[in-house]
């Protein structure tokens, strides 16, 4: 890519996609570090990490909320 605002020549196709294949690449990394998925001490499915499962509204060994409609409210708010 050059300093100019508008290039004099159009970007050849594998610069372009050099270009996306670092971009993607990054990006999948941020993701995939900013959501920590866990296995539910309580009933065993896959949960965020320090949050409520949603599936038994169980934190850790203690029963944090109620399951039903609450969760569902819970996590929509
Ligand atoms: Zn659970």
């Amino acid at each position: 890519m050059g300093k100019r605002p508008v290039q004099k020549k159009k970007a050849p196709r594998s610069q372009t996609k050099k270009r996306y294949s670092a971009f993607k690449k990054r990006a999948q990394k941020i993701l995939y570090e900013k959501y920590v998925l866990v296995a539910c001490a309580n009933c065993g499915e896959m949960k965020l990490s320090h949050h409520i499962c949603p599936n038994c509204g169980h934190y850790g060994k203690r029963r944090a909320i109620d399951t039903g409609k609450d969760v569902v409210k819970k996590i929509k708010a």
